[in-house]
């Protein structure tokens, strides 16, 4: 739109309509909206995550460097938008960390996809805080509870489409905890890029219109800082992704089950 800021759209169109590749009409049926209440950019579909995909993080942790892309699933039921609560259950958890990423949001379907290619395949790209719960990564012999509880997915603030990113390789990173700057990374440092793991990823499992990659976090969780440092309900989480804008989240304890 001309006019800028915010629209709500009039007509049928959904977000994955959209990532699939269809047009919204602009024209006549939208309306400027004022102080919205933005929701997850999430057009529905798989969450792969990567783990250990930054070689400072990869240092931090302390764990052999990854042959391969280090692959886990990502729990739809976890995403949660910008200013939404992060809820944290201690009886679960007392462990939970932050992990400030770029998400990469496939736009049309893929399969043995060559690199050279893959950024072909690609709609758009947001910002995840891939928050893990330490504690259970730990005592639980895979990771679909400690990625995946509820709430552990912010994504956003909004979604830019792929021309806006043309290098998903030259993009800072940063997240802040109560305004203490914890992670400043960037994805040159990424040990697999962008194209390498729709490349894998598209070797492995058809990548479908919707479907995010949450394609690691650099140095600077605070589970491997000396101490370690966990979130705590009242505090809250910036995520800030150079040319997406800043995810922001406060922290919540969960309500007692009765
Ligand atoms: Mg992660």
């Amino acid at each position: 739109m001309d006019e800028g800021g915010v629209w709500k759209l009039l007509t049928q169109t959904d977000l994955l309509s959209i990532v699939a590749g269809e047009a919204p009409n602009l024209d006549v049926t939208a309306e400027p909206l004022h102080m919205p209440q933005l929701l997850a950019p999430y057009p529905g579909g798989t969450i792969f995550g990567i783990g250990l995909n930054y070689r400072d993080t990869i240092t931090d942790m302390g764990f052999p460097v990854p042959e391969t892309p280090y692959l886990f699933p990502k729990l739809s039921s976890s995403i949660i938008g910008p200013n939404a609560p992060i809820v944290l259950d201690e009886e679960i958890t007392q462990e939970a960390d932050w992990e400030g990423e770029l998400a990469v949001i496939i736009g049309s379907r893929a399969r043995n996809v060559h690199a050279e290619r893959a950024l072909d395949y690609v709609f758009g790209y947001t910002a995840a805080n891939d928050i893990s719960a330490r504690d259970v990564q730990r005592s639980d012999p895979q990771w679909v509870r400690g990625k995946g509880l509820d709430t552990f997915c912010p994504l956003g603030p909004i979604i830019i489409t792929s021309d806006e990113m043309p290098d998903p390789q030259q993009v800072r990173i940063r997240t802040w905890v109560n305004g203490d700057l914890v992670q400043d990374g960037n994805t040159a440092d990424m040990l697999f890029g962008v194209k390498e793991l729709i490349a894998y990823l598209s070797r492995q499992f058809t990548l479908r219109p919707g479907d995010i990659i949450l394609s690691g976090t650099p140095s600077g969780c605070g589970g491997f800082m000396k101490p370690p440092k966990f979130l705590h309900p009242g505090d809250r989480t910036t995520v800030e992704v150079q040319g997406i804008g800043s995810l922001i989240n406060p922290v919540a304890a969960a309500v007692p089950v009765m």
